[in-house]
């Protein structure tokens, strides 16, 4: 397979696309990014590298640490976890409180902000030092020490976060947040704000892309069964209520965030990131996913 050439052809297609869309701006720090960048990184199992445009610069991963905060989480909790979220898509968009209410402060599923913002909840009660604990594991995963939070952006999502604030407050009043909210709420968009290129969250994605081999970073393990069920969660629930257009379009395991990014991964063959700021309607970078749906369709591999 000539990936390089298929990602030649990819960006030369996407240039089309250009000015379509809109950047994320209720967080301000990231109404600040240029939005015309665009960057795509695929890493297979052996470990080749393919790449075009930005690939190596970093931006806001944002949702996309979900995972990361997910893998943590079942690791420690295990089957446990979820007594306290769900596991199902929820159809509604990422910030929404519809269903939490009346589902009484159980998060449908860890990727919606109210299941992640449980999470940072459950990483700051059972990590000896969470804040430094969960990037050692992202550095870990994505093989680079410098891979760091921007606690600019963190705080300028905090100064605006009303409505995190809002989920935060309704998932304490059901008995589903143990520890301080505001403490909380600072974890979330902590691990929000952190930053990687393309080729960072390529590699990343690669310790799902083969749950046969052993998952094991920097002490945070799972079995390869728990790697599959967090796979099958990525499926369903890793772009929003785009999940099943991305699942119809793409095909492919993955995880998208408003600072424009995808990660994703073809089981037994690449971890692939896709980025570029300019979103659609429901979050998820327009570039990005045009960019995915011509990898699997130029490549006629999915996971269908
Ligand atoms: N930090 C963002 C928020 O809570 C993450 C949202 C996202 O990437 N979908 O709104």
């Amino acid at each position: 397979m000539d990936y390089q050439q298929i990602l030649d052809d990819i960006y030369l297609q996407v240039q089309s696309l250009a000015g379509v869309g809109r950047q994320a701006d209720y967080i301000p720090a990231l109404a600040q990014v240029d939005p015309e960048q665009m960057g795509m990184c695929l890493e297979t199992l052996d470990g080749d590298l393919f790449a075009v445009g930005d690939a190596q610069v970093r931006f806001s991963i944002q949702s996309i640490s979900k995972v990361f905060a997910l893998a943590m989480a079942l690791s420690m909790e295990g089957e446990n976890l979820w007594q306290r979220m769900g596991r199902e898509p929820s159809g509604s968009t990422f910030n929404s409180m519809v269903l939490l209410e009346v589902e009484h402060g159980k998060p449908r599923n860890p990727f919606i902000n109210a299941g992640a913002i449980v999470m940072s909840d459950i990483l700051l009660e059972r990590l000896p030092n969470p804040h430094r604990d969960f990037i050692h594991f992202v550095r870990a995963l994505a093989g680079n020490d410098s891979i760091a939070y921007n606690p600019i952006v963190a705080e300028s999502e905090r100064s605006q976060g009303y409505l995190n604030a809002a989920i935060a407050n309704l998932l304490k009043y059901h008995h589903n947040i143990k520890g301080d909210i505001e403490q909380v709420l600072r974890f979330y968009f902590l691990m929000c704000s952190v930053e990687m290129s393309c080729q960072e969250l390529a590699h990343a994605f690669l310790a799902f892309a083969n749950h046969r081999r052993p998952f094991d970073y920097n002490g945070v393990k799972l079995t390869a069964s728990q790697v599959k069920r967090m796979n099958a969660i990525m499926q369903t629930c890793g772009f929003y209520d785009e999940a099943g257009e991305f699942s119809y379009l793409v095909g492919l395991p993955g995880k998208s965030g408003v600072g424009g990014g995808i990660a994703a991964f073809c089981p037994q063959r690449y971890g692939v990131a896709v980025w570029s700021p300019r979103l659609n309607s429901k979050g998820n970078s327009v570039v990005g996913m045009k960019a995915l749906e011509l990898l699997t369709t130029d490549t006629e591999e999915s996971i269908f």
